[in-house]
């Protein structure tokens, strides 16, 4: 089997070997798009059912709106338009006839959703509507990277009503937690929150919140944003209701989402030189047993002893039997290493004499001999032990990551020299951030709640200023 890539040699084609060999997706014959393999898929399905169970339990229903949105709808609010325009793709026609109003692929869903909104709700007594859809969605894309940015993506997209402002701030809150919550309890992925700033956040928000992630070559990541809408897809659709006081008022909306870029995110989370590593959590195969064969004799019996290990673990932890004839234990070995298997079992003729299994873990590549009588409870143990290690082992990374700059020259140096998050002094002003911008490619990734009050802005020196997490990004 083909190596693939260092990560020291070039961070890119590591990811793309990854991806590509350990068969998660390919290039779509169209440019930009991508074929999500059934590896690829197996993940996200897990992240899907994860976040569902979090929306359901909070609340939510899941309905489906059209792919198809008529372009007037999306050029009902300015700011929408004009941040979606570029990378909406349009229908003209059915067969020669020209449509008599384009329709748009959704780029996002607000507009229509907005659209039906007008009918359901009349009254306080119709909200909130907690509303989510699993759904494809089209930006065209120029510059693209398999999960990362493709021009057709698969994604939920939450969208909800509510009858005052302070309800909706506390449910774009509240889905942030939810966001920061799966990132680090089932991706292993620990994340900064905050707000983004006005030229950062979603076009037609009041407020973006986000989480940020931070991938191995020191980039972040934006993996989630969840916004407060105010009132203005209301407006800009004439969603009115009646309050308690019997006045007609405009509904308060919020709108998030978390796409299948969280799988290119988990990819350049955990995985190292020999290929992905899983947390077990979102692993679609947990636990792989490898039979070694060798004497015809022994075969049977080793055979016999892996599928009553398979059995020992039905229905608490997803396992397979490997009992391919046709490529060698080694071969199987790597090719599970590839795509990230988090435990392995090896049986051979002598561990099957001794009544043994040996264990091996994918992030450490620890070797531990068991007895095959304690191998669940062994392996239950062992899998929880290692969701736990890689959160904290990706925390410490994010912690170590985390620099501090007061001058625009240490900033600069800092950046450049290190990569990861650098908190830095800024007074609030577009200008400087563009400027920041302008000169390092390093964007101001969220603002926390809890940020640091400092005395200057590293860029114009005029005060106050807070210390914000700057970092250059996918
Ligand atoms: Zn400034």
């Amino acid at each position: 089997m083909a190596k693939i890539t260092k990560r020291s040699e070039d961070y890119n084609q590591w990811y793309i070997d990854i991806v590509t060999r350990a068969e998660m997706a390919d290039y779509a014959p169209v440019r930009g798009c991508m074929v999500i393999r059934p590896w690829g898929y197996a993940i996200w399905e897990r992240m899907q059912q994860a976040l569902n169970a979090m929306f359901k339990a909070t609340g939510h229903e899941n309905a489906y709106f059209p792919l198809l949105i008529p372009q007037s709808f999306i050029e009902k609010e300015a700011e929408h338009v004009e941040g979606f325009a570029p990378q909406c793709a349009t229908v003209t026609r059915i067969g020669q006839e020209p449509l008599e109003e384009p329709l748009v692929l959704r780029p996002t869903s607000e507009t229509i959703i907005w659209a039906m909104y007008k009918k359901w709700i009349q009254s306080w007594r119709d909200l909130p509507l907690l509303y989510n859809q699993w759904a494809n969605i089209i930006r065209w894309e120029m510059r693209t990277r398999l999960f990362l940015r493709t021009t057709e993506f698969l994604w939920q997209e939450g969208h909800t009503a509510h009858a005052t402002e302070a309800e909706a701030v506390e449910e774009a809150e509240r889905i942030l937690g939810i966001y920061k919550t799966f990132a680090e309890d089932w991706m292993a992925m620990p994340v900064l929150t905050g707000r983004k700033t006005d030229a950062e956040k979603f076009a037609g928000a009041e407020t973006t919140y986000t989480i940020e992630g931070l991938m191995q070559d020191g980039k972040a990541l934006q993996a989630g944003t969840s916004h407060y809408l105010g009132q203005n897809f209301a407006k800009a659709f004439d969603v009115q209701f009646q309050n308690r006081d019997g006045q007609l008022e405009y509904v308060y909306a919020t709108s998030w989402g978390v796409s299948t870029r969280l799988v290119g995110a988990l990819v350049m989370s955990h995985s190292d030189d020999a290929g992905l590593v899983l947390p077990p959590k979102l692993a679609p195969v947990e636990v792989v047993i490898v039979p070694i064969l060798k004497a015809e004799a022994d075969n049977a019996a080793i055979l016999a002893a892996a599928q009553g290990l398979a059995e020992a673990f039905a229905g608490r932890v997803e396992v397979k039997v490997d009992d391919r004839d046709n490529v060698s234990p080694g071969w199987k070995f790597n090719e599970w290493e590839l795509k990230g298997v988090p435990v392995r079992m090896e049986i051979g003729p002598k561990d099957c004499a001794k009544g043994q299994v040996v264990l091996v873990r994918r992030d450490t590549g620890e070797k531990t001999p068991i007895d095959q009588s304690a191998a669940a409870r062994r392996v239950e143990a062992v899998l929880s032990e290692m969701q736990v290690s890689l959160l904290a082992k990706a925390r410490e990374r994010l912690e170590a990551n985390c620099r501090r700059a007061d001058s625009y020259d240490e900033f600069r140096a800092v950046l450049d020299e290190r990569g990861g998050f650098v908190f830095a002094p800024w007074c609030g002003s577009a200008e400087c951030e563009a400027k920041v911008s302008e000169d390092t490619k390093a964007t101001i990734r969220c603002l926390p709640d809890d940020a640091e009050a400092c005395s200057a802005c590293m860029v114009c020196a005029s005060g106050p200023a807070t210390r914000v997490p700057f970092a250059k990004a996918y």
